[in-house]
């Protein structure tokens, strides 16, 4: 018979599945001294989550670094089913950057059946992501907090590809006093300027040249603003005239927000963030720019 189990290379790093074992690896680097970073994602890695480990590599004795699709951010209509798993691959990447454990639990182990208590996630969560997508910033919250638990983590990392979560996270670890530092790190591009993503492997060769649409408008927002545009509205027209001249299917919202407090801006008058979600195909898409005056 042939052997069908998936052939993963052979690792430094070390996978764990159950938060038991990933208590007892925690507690020993502990006794050793060192700062645990983590690094939570949900799989089907890039350049960008790389870049987190390496940011933490940097910073502290230990990673770890998280795989779980988590079910509770997805809405009933979204890709969760179909979301990239490619397990062998991220273990193989992970352990190039020197990641000392990838924490790699399954679902029923970390919502075992009962499972009822939620973070109610900030303010910040309301808008922009928060109205297209119900319920997804509790999900993220309430997987955040318990790896933030799990891992015993003093420093944690994550994208400012995903703005408005890395938002919501420093504020629900300023609201409950959570003892975590959070980085956030630079978004990492391709070179013609597309926002790496787990989801761009969906995209075809078509659709992946309509996707550059989304940096091409944040790019038109911030020239604007540098040749002196103050109105956020217009701003935010001209972002999404940009978005459908160059085809994409669908806009969620394009426009500019202040960086802080998430709130739509209508008179530019100092540092703001434009902010996209568009649709490519079936494909949803996001990325952002901050803008400086
Ligand atoms: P995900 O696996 O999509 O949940 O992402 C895990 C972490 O990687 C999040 O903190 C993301 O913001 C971050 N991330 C995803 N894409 C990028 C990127 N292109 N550059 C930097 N960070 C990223």
């Amino acid at each position: 018979m042939p052997d069908s189990r998936v052939s993963v290379p052979r690792t430094n790093v070390r996978v764990v599945e159950t938060a038991a074992q990933l208590r007892s690896e925690v507690t020993a680097a502990r006794s050793a001294g060192k700062t645990i970073g983590l690094i939570p994602t949900m799989g089907a890695l890039h350049e960008g989550h790389l870049s987190l480990v390496r940011a933490a590599r940097h910073e502290c004795g230990f990673t770890i670094a998280t795989v779980f699709v988590n079910p509770t951010q997805f809405g009933p209509h979204e890709d969760f089913d179909k979301y990239p798993r490619t397990m062998a691959k991220d273990l193989e990447l992970l352990d190039s950057v020197g990641t000392d454990v990838v924490f790699a639990p399954d679902r029923q182990s970390v919502y075992p059946s009962g499972f009822s208590t939620y973070v109610d996630p900030p303010e910040i969560a309301n808008p922009w992501e928060g109205q297209c997508r119900p319920g997804h910033f509790r999900g993220v919250t309430t997987i955040v907090l318990k790896l933030f638990h799990l891992a015993g983590a003093d420093v944690a990392y994550f994208g400012q590809k995903d703005y408005q979560q890395a938002r919501v996270i420093q504020r629900m670890v300023e609201d409950l006093d959570v003892p975590v530092v959070v980085r956030v790190c630079p978004i990492v591009r391709e070179a013609d300027g597309l926002a790496m993503s787990s989801r761009n492997r969906y995209l075809d060769a078509e659709q992946r040249n309509r996707a550059l649409a989304l940096w091409r408008s944040l790019s038109l927002a911030r020239d604007l603003v540098a040749a002196g545009e103050r109105d956020g509205a217009r701003v935010a027209q001209a972002m999404h005239d940009r978005l459908t001249e160059l085809g994409v299917d669908r806009i969620d919202y394009a426009g500019l927000a202040d960086p802080v407090t998430l709130q739509p801006v209508a008179e530019i008058q100092g540092p703001v963030v434009a902010l996209i979600a568009a649709h490519v195909g079936q494909t949803r898409l996001i990325d952002n720019l901050r803008i400086e005056i």
